[in-house]
């Protein structure tokens, strides 16, 4: 049994607000909503802009920041190339730090033996650092499932949680929340979860900050159990790395007896020169650091120090088969920094849930559909989730280049609808290759398109289309084409003239 005192029960918000999110509507449609919510996209521009500006400042900094990036780009390309051996020896040095390894092949199998190992230890909560691959499996829908609560521990994951939410950010999960609105979900649900906020809780900072330390210093105290993420993982010694802003990882990295860590398999880089090459570029790419406040590494057991009971899940879920596609696998270099999101002008107004996915932004547009295949209307919508305007490129601090990626998607979207009933899309790109595969044709079209639009002189917008162009014109303004085409005004201002 846990040694747990909670205040209230049932103690678990977990259980009743799932973080999943299977089953979103695809891209427009989901972005439809964001977009017409002015007081969230006014959050989010104050936030992205702001996270922006000081992202901007630091890596002016750095006098070789384009060659850092080069670097970086290519020691995950080389490590990419050799993965099955890095993970080998990273399984070999953890082992013989006294850590156990474990490999999960999907989310199922990796929620299986993170549940199994809590449940050995016979407690009935946990207490997590912030993890994008915990979340990508959705391990704790599937801890609620098994009766253990898991509590987040980042401040804005806590946030998340508490008010039944979804993270919508990779950095800050709860970027689309107001400072009242945090105050109302602390003042409502802190009771529930555990130490209450207290009654004059104001929507200062730095009170709910206070209100958060002193709600966790709770868990973390009592807590047997902690479940971590890493950000790297180093091969030559099987040592695990966390960044974080707030200490609250450290905590749950270090008190707790048993440590269980998920981990992607792509996290793994093969030496220690290799992880100084990202810890230069993450802090500075992700919260516009020099320096993250927290990095904490773990190499094993140290006796009589820190957790004595150290479990590492190595993950795949869909990643062996993004590293098949030569083009797609580009997206594993992803450091999860999220500077794409914060200069992305479809993120900036369309916010992340519309992703459908715990990676939002331009790289959910390219890594969701890869890790969960081109399946469903969401996964097929991703990649047109963006005006290929280029800013994730030059942001990324690993050179992904995502506008080629989503290129590739789309076309891969394309040509796996080729054997079914043709979309409209298609439709009207066959129409529009009959219609320009012949000069005749097309000047024929282009006379009666003049003609009708010599009709409507005085008016600028046609409005809406007729179906199927009305999926096109909905979110448009169509303009009246020109009175006469090209040909004609050259025929009519240069005739005579060579
Ligand atoms: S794609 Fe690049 S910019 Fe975006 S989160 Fe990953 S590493 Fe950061």
């Amino acid at each position: 049994m846990s040694r747990s005192h909670r205040t209230s029960e049932p103690a678990n918000p977990v259980g009743s607000t799932t973080a999943t999110f299977v089953g979103m509507p695809s891209f427009p449609h989901a972005a439809a909503d964001a977009v017409g919510n002015s007081q969230l996209r006014r959050n989010l521009r104050h936030a992205t802009h702001t996270i922006r500006g000081k992202r901007a400042e630091v890596v002016a900094e750095v006098p070789d920041w384009e060659a850092l990036r080069a670097r970086a780009a290519a020691i995950k390309d080389a490590t990419l190339a050799r993965l099955d051996e890095h993970l080998m020896t990273l399984e070999d040095r953890l082992t013989a730090a006294g850590a156990h390894v474990h490999w999960a092949r999907d989310a199922e199998e990796a929620c299986r033996i993170v549940t199994d190992l809590v449940q050995q230890t016979g407690v009935d909560e946990v207490v997590k650092v912030k993890s994008m691959a915990t979340q990508e499996i959705e391990l704790n829908e599937a801890l609620a499932a098994a009766g253990v609560a898991a509590w987040e521990t980042d401040l804005a994951e806590l946030i998340v949680q508490l008010g039944d939410d979804r993270p919508s950010h990779i950095l800050v999960p709860a970027i689309h929340k107001g400072r009242s609105e945090i105050r109302q979900i602390f003042s409502e649900r802190m009771a529930q979860a555990g130490r209450a906020a207290p009654a004059d809780l104001t929507d200062e900072p730095a009170a709910l900050a206070e209100a958060a330390r002193v709600h966790l210093r709770e868990k973390f105290l009592r807590a047997r159990v902690a479940v971590s993420g890493a950000n790297f993982a180093v091969a030559d010694t099987g040592t695990l790395i966390v960044l974080e802003s707030e200490g609250n990882g450290r905590m749950c990295l270090t008190l707790p007896q048993t440590l269980i860590s998920v981990v992607g398999i792509e996290k793994v880089v093969p030496t220690w020169e290799d992880l100084d090459v990202f810890l230069q570029l993450l802090p500075r790419s992700s919260t516009g650091e020099r320096m993250n406040p927290y990095t904490s590494m773990w190499t094993g057991v140290a006796e009589d120090d820190g957790p004595q009971d150290v479990h590492v899940v190595l993950v795949d879920n869909g990643r062996t088969t993004v590293l098949e596609d030569p083009v797609g696998r580009e997206a594993l270099r992803c450091i999860r920094c999220s500077a794409c999101l914060n200069v992305c002008p479809v993120y900036e107004r369309a916010g992340g849930h519309a992703y459908g996915s715990v990676y939002p932004g331009p790289i959910g547009a390219v890594l969701t559909p890869q890790l969960r295949g081109i399946t469903g209307a969401l996964e097929k919508s991703l990649p047109y989730a963006s005006s290929l305007c280029g800013a994730c490129f030059d942001a990324c601090p690993v050179r992904i280049d995502i506008p080629r990626l989503l290129v590739h998607l789309r076309t891969r979207v394309v040509d796996e609808g080729r054997s079914g009933r043709p979309s409209a899309e298609s439709v009207a790109m066959r129409s529009a290759e009959w219609l320009f595969s012949d000069a005749r044709r097309l000047t024929r079209a282009q006379q009666g398109v003049t003609t009708a639009a010599r009709a409507l002189r005085g008016r600028t917008s046609l409005g809406a289309l007729p179906w199927p162009m009305s999926a096109w014109s909905s979110a448009r303004d169509v303009p009246v084409p020109p009175q006469e085409t090209f040909r004609q005004w050259w025929a009519r201002t240069h005739e005579g003239r060579a």
